[in-house]
């Protein structure tokens, strides 16, 4: 199994504030290159394509199935904002964007974030 798995594997949903929550309050530093009232994006510390991105609520929801219908309208600005963020990001070639969820998800920190990857071609099906 891969690092990132092992470590997706390993963590756990917990009350704690996650890293992510850490960089929403700026208590430890990002490279944020979007933010507004609802949402924040900055590049992931190890990036697997030449460009790699996260955008994440500043609500602390911990995973996409823990969103809720009161949750509809701040989805659909992070779906958004991950397409405006990467526009600016000059990937008109296009992009792709993952969610993580749970343990066989991969996920491994509890803190809702889409992935967006660009700047090289990607294949199908992932690992
Ligand atoms: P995985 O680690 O399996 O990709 P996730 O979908 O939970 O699982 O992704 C968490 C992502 O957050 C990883 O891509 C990781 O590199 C990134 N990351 C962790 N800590 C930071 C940080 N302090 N700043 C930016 N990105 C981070």
């Amino acid at each position: 199994l891969s690092d990132e798995v092992e470590k997706a594997k390993g963590a756990k949903k917990t009350a704690e504030p996650t890293i992510f929550s850490k960089i929403v309050d700026k208590s430890i530093p990002a490279d944020i290159i979007y933010e507004d009232e609802q949402c924040l994006a900055f590049r992931d510390v190890s990036p697997q394509a030449p460009v790699h991105f996260l955008v994440i609520p500043k609500s602390p929801i911990p995973g996409l199935s823990d969103a809720q219908d009161t949750d509809l309208q701040l989805l659909g600005h992070l779906l958004l904002t991950a397409k405006r963020v990467a526009e600016r990001e000059d990937l008109s070639n296009g992009y792709r964007l993952v969610i993580n969820n749970g343990p066989d998800g991969a996920q491994s920190v509890y803190h809702l974030h889409i992935h967006i990857l660009g700047g090289r071609q990607m294949s199908w099906p992932p690992g």
